[in-house]
């Protein structure tokens, strides 16, 4: 099999993010690739509108991507997301086999990988993802900020 080359799609979770937002969501996308390098699943944060704690946005591709195929594992998926997973989203991640995560910003108030729980150095957790971090990470960042500061008012 040729290799292909890589391509990111952080820009389609940076849109998500922007989409989240304008909902009054705290601003994160996550896109979820197959590995014939074809998007499954994309979407942003949605705790508010669905009144759920655990509608993160990796939660949401990942739920999506397993309900279309039928299976609770995704093989060979790439998830990119634009903040840096949360402990729960980190535990379903492995769970759900992903190959490969790509995360923009790290998050220090709630990260579960770069600090925090570190949850891929367990060995509790069954299986680990390459993980690669910082792509986008100052157009994800802006979006945070910006939510946040608009939110708390002049
Ligand atoms: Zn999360």
């Amino acid at each position: 099999m040729k290799a292909m080359p890589f391509t990111s799609f952080m820009h389609l979770a940076l849109d998500e993010a922007r989409a989240a937002a304008a909902r009054g969501e705290v601003p994160v996308g996550a896109v979820l690739v197959s590995p014939g390098g074809e998007v499954v699943a994309r979407d942003g944060n949605r705790t508010r509108e669905k009144a759920d704690p655990s509608a993160h946005a990796e939660m949401l591709v990942i739920r999506a991507a397993c309900a279309a195929a039928g299976s609770e594992r995704l093989p060979g998926h790439d998830l990119y997301v634009t903040l840096e997973p949360c402990p729960m989203c980190a535990a379903v991640i492995g769970a759900a086999r992903i190959a490969r995560l790509y995360y923009g910003a790290a998050d220090p108030k709630s990260g579960g990988l770069g600090q925090g729980p570190r949850i891929f150095t367990h060995p509790q957790c069954h299986h680990v993802p390459e993980v690669y971090d910082g792509i986008g990470a100052r157009e994800a960042e802006d979006l945070l900020k910006g939510f946040f500061r608009d939110r708390r008012g002049p």
